[in-house]
């Protein structure tokens, strides 16, 4: 893992997470926060906003630590990682949030190509 990686893959990782819980938890209690990247230990200098349910928050703040951890150099993608990470039951939580997540984007792009076809 890199610092660049690092900062990349956590942005992802919160913009999906975002993007499932204003669909799905609309009536959860939510508080803005900032996630002050850090790599090694060492502060990168990014800040990341989020408004998340705890659940949601968790699932996010779990993944950020994995991603610090991940002894990859290069980062595989986790679905074909030799040496799994997460655990169970929160892997479960992060593919149904990027299913839904990636899911949502892609129509969205396809909105747009459909909408920019036609005019
Ligand atoms: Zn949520």
């Amino acid at each position: 893992m890199t610092s660049e990686k690092l900062i990349e893959n956590t942005k992802t990782v919160l913009k999906f997470t975002q993007i499932y819980c204003d669909d799905k938890h609309i009536d959860e209690k939510k508080l803005p926060e900032t996630l002050n990247l850090e790599f090694k230990c060492e502060p990168l200098n990014v800040a990341l906003d989020y408004h998340l349910c705890s659940t949601c928050k968790e699932v996010f703040l779990y993944s950020y630590q994995k991603l610090q951890e991940c002894e990859h150099e290069e980062k595989p993608s986790c679905r074909k990682c030799p040496s799994p990470c997460y655990e169970r039951p929160k892997w479960k939580q992060v593919t149904q949030i990027m299913k839904y997540s990636g899911m949502k984007l892609g129509l969205l792009k396809i909105k747009k190509l459909f909408t920019s076809i036609k005019n």
